[in-house]
């Protein structure tokens, strides 16, 4: 069988040796298409837009290229357990991967803040749930402390082998286009995924513009000060004090690129677009970056050049958002005449 995942895919460019214990859902490798409906919405031509779809991972997020690594030397390097705290994706994953390496996971959440489909992926894969009625920065605090006392690995993107495997992303972009994208826009949250794609573009001598982009109520580094009670409808980047503050601000300073912030209504109005208008269903997160263009075009401001949207997770993790959107659903018996 061919090796599957993007361990294998991309071992010599990653911090692994023969002995590393892989730990693999067959991760990486996701779609990159054309958006020509927002490319025509925001005045490019068509092939102007390509979008990454980071949803179609095996947990559904991003967080599985760097989990992967992040589990698979946890493993090499004897932790009993991983932990970690999030938004809800990280546990998404830690949870899957630990419970396919046979290690215990423990999670700390924000309580009422992590979005349903994310929390029956943790629970159905066993991971050991904290629920911390604070913000996400606080049960960050709260699991580095208990991972520092316990012995387990840590799994946030404060882990360096988080970063190794996310920045493999920026390699498959460049794969797929035929080159380096001019311009790339990513949501921004703790600023890992970020961090670790201008790693990448820069270990293959690539650099593009990196526009990352914050939620209005979630901007601590458009304001340039951590934001004490972090407020957005996009649950995975409702974080106040980014982890990786200052590799963010230099990936945009080197790339001369752009960190902005998009209201709650411009990111449901992105994410809207992107569902009808493209046939692809991402979370409220992911549809940030695509607000961020459509922000951009209202200001005369879209950079010249192909731009990529990372769409970092899956519609399906976020029911709870789409009731917004519910329409009349009509009701008939079965048999019964429906008007069209
Ligand atoms: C984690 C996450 C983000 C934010 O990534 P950071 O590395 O924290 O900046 C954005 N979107 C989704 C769907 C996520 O799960």
């Amino acid at each position: 069988m061919k090796p599957v995942g993007l361990i294998a895919r991309w071992k010599d460019r990653l911090p692994v040796t023969a002995k590393t214990p892989i730990v693999t859902l067959g991760e990486g490798n996701t779609p990159l298409v054309r958006a020509d409906r927002v490319a025509q919405a925001v005045g490019l031509p068509p092939g102007g837009v390509h979008l990454k779809l980071e949803g179609l991972n095996p947990t559904g997020s991003f967080k599985d290229r760097g989990m992967t690594l992040a589990v698979s030397k946890a493993k090499e390097q004897g932790a009993t357990g991983v932990l970690c705290a999030s938004t809800g994706n990280t546990s998404a994953s830690a949870a899957a991967y630990a419970a396919r390496a046979g290690l215990r996971c423990v999670v700390f959440l924000p309580a009422g803040k992590v979005a349903a489909g994310k929390l029956s992926q943790a629970v159905m894969h066993g991971a050991e749930i904290v629920e911390v009625t604070g913000n996400f920065d606080q049960a960050l605090a709260m699991a580095m402390e208990a991972a520092k006392k316990k012995g387990f690995a840590l799994v946030n993107s404060s882990n360096p082998f988080r970063i190794e495997g996310q920045k493999t992303g920026a390699f498959e972009i460049v794969e797929q286009l035929g080159r380096a994208p001019d311009n790339h826009f990513m949501p921004v949250g703790n600023a890992g995924n970020i961090t670790a794609y201008w790693k990448g573009y820069k270990e293959i001598g690539r650099a593009p513009r990196m526009f990352g982009w914050q939620a209005a109520g979630a901007a601590p580094l458009v304001l340039g000060h951590p934001v004490k009670n972090p407020q957005t409808v996009a649950t995975a980047i409702r974080i106040g004090n980014p982890v990786s503050w200052k590799t963010a601000i230099d990936a945009r300073d080197e790339s001369g690129g752009e960190i902005g912030k998009v209201t709650d209504a411009e990111i449901l109005a992105a994410y809207r677009f992107l569902a009808h208008e493209e046939g692809v269903f991402c979370e409220p997160a992911s549809a940030a970056p695509v607000a961020g263009l459509f922000k951009l075009a209202k200001a005369g401001r879209v950079p010249k050049g192909v731009a990529v949207c990372v769409l970092t997770g899956h519609g399906l993790k976020d029911p709870g958002t789409t009731e917004r959107f519910r329409p009349k659903i009509r009701r008939v018996k079965a048999g019964g005449a429906v008007r069209l």
